[in-house]
């Protein structure tokens, strides 16, 4: 990075050290150009990643609706909340590990059609009946809207 007194590019780092509360690096440089000093903090940025949807506008991956979706599909089903949770643990890693910034929305359903077949099958063909119901698989993000409003799973 740049000086901030004269612009040149390349410093010596004197120190590093943890800093708020470990969650970023704190270097203490010196300009190798005009040898004065300055601080830099390092910390990583918080990893988001943006469904796309079928209008073009994005909206951020959640875990939480991943998991309040999969919740309501198998509800009266004698699927463990944990089990529910960890599944949509794996879907998020999963997606962040395959993804940076964007993620089709067809990632996602096909994870989760996977991740409730292997935990119930009932819940599986709820979810599935609501996903086929949509004119296209794009409109998995929707999808997951639709099961959390109505509810219509629950007959
Ligand atoms: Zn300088």
């Amino acid at each position: 990075m740049r000086c901030p007194y004269c612009g040149f590019i390349d410093q010596k780092v004197l120190d590093s050290r943890p800093a708020r509360d470990g969650e970023a690096i704190r270097r203490r440089r010196e300009c190798l150009a005009c040898g004065r000093r300055f601080t830099t903090f390092e910390a990583p940025e918080r990893p988001r990643l943006f469904v796309v949807k079928r209008d073009g506008s994005r909206e951020e991956f959640s875990r939480e609706k991943t998991f309040e979706s999969m919740r309501i599909a198998c509800r009266k089903r004698p699927v463990p909340m944990d089990a529910l949770r960890d599944a949509a643990e794996r879907i998020e890693r999963d997606l962040f590990q395959e993804f940076e910034e964007e993620t089709p929305s067809t990632a996602i359903g096909e994870r989760v059609m996977r991740e409730l077949q292997a935990l119930d099958g009932v819940a599986y063909v709820r979810f599935a009946s609501v996903y086929r119901a949509f004119e296209s698989p794009t409109d998995f993000w929707e999808v997951l809207d639709s099961v959390r409003q109505e509810e219509p799973l629950a007959r």
